[in-house]
């Protein structure tokens, strides 16, 4: 891990000239020649102006994939060839590191340590934890009659698209590509127009890694346009997405209207995290609560955005939680020592401050929000802690995708549950309890794809994410992500 002070930051920062173009068959400007700036939140200065894709580039970068998929050189290798060629691409991000965690940093203003220690280093785990796996998972032999043999194989679907947001930009194209490429597939990558930066880098290492020309694409452009072509496009095998659930339903909406291509949405979460009244360590779930929701500045799809907390205990958790927000630093997300960074741009921030001010006229209480002011740029806000909201209340069923917490008061463990499970979202829930009969009862009657019992936000690489409902219902991460990117063929050889 590195130890580099916030100058240090600044002058690595200097050093990098971001790449600009699209990667279709290697660099390429848009067809069209167009450009969109990539603006610093830290700051509001320009980093770069990126290529501004558009149907034409999708086009282009579709053909390409499915030449690359339908000539067999990295589809057909063996598991053993792709699992090297992974490899090498992690290799590639292993050895830039600094840059990658930087890139990411300006582009989103996410803290440089977390893009550091995990962005970036994880992204690199991902992809070898799929090159490691992928020569471990077997077809089947169907049980039919002596006179027959039905082999049951996973075949790559072809040419898969990705479309990712713009709060984990480097990890959430990881996520997708990993299992995709280790499949076999071509895929081509569409970053969120706020975040393009680490997306275009990585398309470079990965040619550089030696992975076959047009096996992976990168479109940067606008959601409306490169996401719509993607997902409308008629030689398109799947699409791979996280995003808001709004754009989910979208891409839905293109695949019916188009090839009827398969659709994996991650999308939106409203998640609860609550506290039973037996839990002894309150210093403990108050770091819990507030490392659930301000950690990335809220902006995490997962985020416990609600704390349901039993009333025995809840006035002296409210206090400690409340104490860690106004505790919290917010500033430059260069500078190891900041708490909080900026919201990825000055239109999310506008976005997390008139909820602000829905949240304040919804509550009973309310601690912080708002701007802060005398920042570079307007896009940092303070965290906020709204005390006395009715769980029906706008704030409590609206993902802010920002530092707002939400208080809810019950007696009963079923009020609890009923309030956790009250929303139109099912992606991720946390549970603290020191009674263990209690874990597992209330932890299987929470509605939610991944229950973080005892601890916060729960993730590994050898475990699904994804939800339910208006979450979603597509997993990343763990073999099952595999199932996303593959077809069921069976071979029936009749030899009687
Ligand atoms: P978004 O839906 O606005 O954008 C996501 C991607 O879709 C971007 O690449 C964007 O350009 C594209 N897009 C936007 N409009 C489109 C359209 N009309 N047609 C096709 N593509 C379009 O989401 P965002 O603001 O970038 O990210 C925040 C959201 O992502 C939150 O709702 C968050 O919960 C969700 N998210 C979910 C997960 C998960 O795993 N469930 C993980 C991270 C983020």
């Amino acid at each position: 891990m590195t130890e580099k002070n916030r100058e240090d930051w600044i002058e690595l920062a200097r050093e990098i000239t971001p790449t600009t173009t699209a990667w279709i068959d290697g660099p390429v400007a848009s067809r069209s020649g167009a450009t969109r700036a990539t603006v610093n939140p830290a700051t509001g200065a320009v980093l770069a102006e990126v290529a501004e894709c558009d149907e034409h580039d999708v086009d282009a970068a579709v053909t390409t994939a499915r030449r690359a998929f339908d000539a067999g050189g990295w589809a057909t290798a063996s598991p053993r060839e792709r699992a090297a060629g992974l490899h090498r691409i992690a290799q590639r991000i292993e050895d830039g590191l600094d840059e990658l965690a930087l890139l990411d940093s300006l582009d989103a203003g996410k803290r440089i340590v977390d893009t550091r220690a995990i962005d970036a280093p994880g992204s690199a785990a991902i992809l070898r934890w799929y090159a490691e796996s992928l020569d471990k998972v077997y077809g089947e032999v169907a049980p039919t009659s002596a006179a027959d043999l039905a082999v049951v194989t996973r075949e790559p679907l072809g040419v898969v698209a990705a479309v990712v947001p713009w709060n984990y930009p480097l990890e959430m194209a990881i996520w997708k590509l990993a299992p995709a490429l280790a499949a076999g597939n071509s895929v081509i990558l569409k970053p969120s127009e706020d975040s393009p930066l680490s997306a275009l880098r990585l398309a470079e290492l990965a040619a550089e890694a030696g992975l076959p020309e047009g096996v992976l694409s990168v479109v940067p452009g606008a959601g409306p346009v490169v996401g719509q072509a993607l997902g409308r496009h008629h030689d398109v095998d799947a699409v791979t997405f996280t995003g808001s659930t709004e754009t989910a339903r979208l891409f839905q909406v293109y695949a019916g209207q188009s090839n009827l291509k398969q659709v994996w949405p991650e999308a939106g979460g409203k998640s609860a995290v609550v506290v039973l009244d037996d839990v002894a360590d309150l210093d403990l779930v108050a770091d819990g609560v507030a490392a659930g929701i301000f950690t990335n500045t809220g902006q995490v799809c997962s985020a416990t955005s609600r704390l349901v907390v039993q009333r025995g205990v809840a006035d002296a958790l409210i206090e400690k939680v409340v104490a860690r927000a106004n505790a919290i630093t917010v500033g430059d997300p260069l500078d190891p020592a900041t708490g909080m960074g900026p919201v990825v741009s000055e239109r999310q921030a506008a976005r997390v401050l008139s909820l602000m001010e829905t949240g304040a006229a919804e509550a009973r209480e309310v601690h912080g929000g708002g701007l802060v002011p005398g920042m570079p740029a307007p896009t940092y806000v303070r965290p906020q802690v709204l005390l006395g909201v009715d769980p029906a209340a706008r704030i409590a069923q609206t993902e802010v995708f920002g530092p707002v917490l939400t208080v809810h008061v019950v007696d009963t463990v079923d009020e609890a549950v009923a309030v956790a499970n009250g929303t139109p979202y099912a992606l991720a829930a946390g549970l603290w309890t020191d009674g263990l009969t209690r874990a597992h009862s209330v932890a299987r009657r929470l509605r939610a794809g991944t229950v973080s019992v005892n601890c916060v936000d729960a993730l590994d690489v050898a475990t699904p994410f994804g939800g339910f409902r208006g979450s979603g219902y597509g997993r990343d991460l763990s073999l099952h992500a595999l199932d996303k990117f593959t077809g069921l063929k069976t071979t029936w050889i009749h030899h009687g």
